[in-house]
């Protein structure tokens, strides 16, 4: 905020019928924007340069607001926030607010860190269930609703805050929300990734990764891609985040930008498997905890529900479920959203649904929302719609306790591409 931007900055953008000037610590991102040289950044030489990087995904797949894009991509380089941000929660305000849930409501909500993130912040979950304080939950079948792993898809951390309180709230006066909690060991994480999500409030607005320090590459980075780096240790999962024909340290066999193990790069996977405290943290309760039964992670954008593999285009073996799953988490949505496989998005390693469910954990992708930031009103219908897209999700888990026999795609072959 109250930035420095003159006249005298060396690139500019064009806001409406204004120029405004790129903040001096954008200038190096800004002479690679600047396709024709002519130190003004058009919409389109910045359209372009997010296609190219992958900030704006296929558009033939994804549903984009691209001038939304673009307009947030210029309050990066201007170093500044979009107006959006105020209808967004900062992380102590999520942190109050469960809180406040677990004092209001305590025969169904508690309150519990998971862990704490590089720079010291409490990874905090909402853990709803009768008999929540003292009783067993355990016996029941677990759902895990997560956000917010990538820092800048700010819709992501709402979506399960939202959630939080609908099913809080609803444990008292609606019989269906009370039916869930009798029936299931839910746990709602909606920041895996408190320091980047602050980083990309305050700082930088396009930022994505965590935010820990990587000495251990000897270069100054800051930053793991928090659903690259999803590994379970088994010998036989490992080409889920390295497949294979993947050298440690290398780039030139990073397919495309989708996961890298360049430390400057957006979708860097870390030094090695569960590297981040906060994905170990999420890994403990999602595996170790024992009786989870399916996992709903949310990221932004795109209007997708996706599902397993990401890291190869063979098909996952009950797949029939997965999409019927999807298509009717898609009908709360007014069929808004494409159901897909993840890899057909683009390839990934490293991420979510692939080791939950290659442990044989039911697990699923939302790209919500249309622009990482969407503005106020925006958000207010996606969290409802989306909300009620989770409800589905959790009462098919709830129904079936799905759980497909633990499988990996065929661990030769590393990615395997259309
Ligand atoms: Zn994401």
């Amino acid at each position: 905020m109250g930035p420095d931007v003159t006249s005298s900055s060396l690139f500019k953008v064009q806001e409406g019928q204004r120029m405004l000037g790129v903040h001096p610590v954008r200038n190096q991102e800004a002479a690679e924007i600047d396709a024709n040289r002519d130190q003004v950044l058009q919409d389109s030489e910045i359209r372009d340069f997010l296609i190219q990087r992958g900030d704006i995904p296929d558009l033939d797949k994804a549903d984009v607001d691209v001038g939304q894009v673009v307009s947030d991509f210029k309050a990066h380089l201007r170093k500044e926030q979009p107006a959006a941000l105020s209808a967004y929660h900062s992380y102590e305000e999520v942190a109050t607010e469960l809180e406040g849930l677990a004092a209001r409501f305590p025969d169904v909500a508690e309150r519990v860190s998971l862990g704490r993130s590089p720079e010291g912040r409490e990874i905090w979950a909402l853990h709803l269930s009768t008999g929540v304080r003292g009783g067993d939950t355990l016996s029941k079948p677990g759902v895990v609703i997560t956000g917010a792993h990538h820092a800048r898809e700010w819709a992501s951390m709402e979506v399960p805050l939202y959630l939080a309180h609908q099913m809080a709230e609803g444990s008292t006066s609606d019989p269906e929300m009370r039916r869930r909690l009798e029936q299931g060991d839910l746990w709602i994480v909606p920041c895996a990734n408190p320091d980047g999500y602050e980083h990309s409030r305050l700082e930088d607005n396009w930022w994505r990764k965590n935010r820990r320090p990587l000495p251990e590459t000897g270069t100054s980075a800051i930053g793991v891609d928090l659903n690259r780096n999803y590994d379970d240790g088994k010998p036989e999962h490992a080409t889920l985040y390295r497949p294979v024909g993947d050298l440690p340290g290398r780039t030139d066999d990073d397919f495309g930008r989708a996961t890298s193990d360049n430390p400057r790069a957006d979708t860097y996977r870390g030094p090695s498997g569960a590297s981040e405290p906060e994905v170990q943290a999420l890994i403990q309760l999602e595996l170790g905890r024992g009786n989870i039964r399916g996992v709903l992670d949310h990221h932004g954008y795109g209007q997708m529900v996706l599902y397993p593999w990401g890291v190869t285009n063979k098909p996952v073996e009950n797949l029939a479920e997965y999409r019927r799953v999807g298509e009717k988490m898609n009908k709360v949505l007014n069929n808004s959203f494409r159901v897909m496989q993840s890899s057909s998005l683009y390839a990934t390693s490293g991420g979510s649904h692939d080791i939950h469910h290659a442990n044989g954990i039911f697990s699923m992708t939302l790209e919500i929302g249309r622009s990482f930031q969407p503005d106020r009103t925006q958000l207010e219908q996606i969290r409802k719609s989306v909300a009620a897209a989770n409800l589905v999700f959790i009462d098919e888990v709830l129904a079936s306790h799905s759980n497909p026999t633990p499988t990996t795609p065929g661990a030769e072959e590393g990615y395997l591409l259309a």
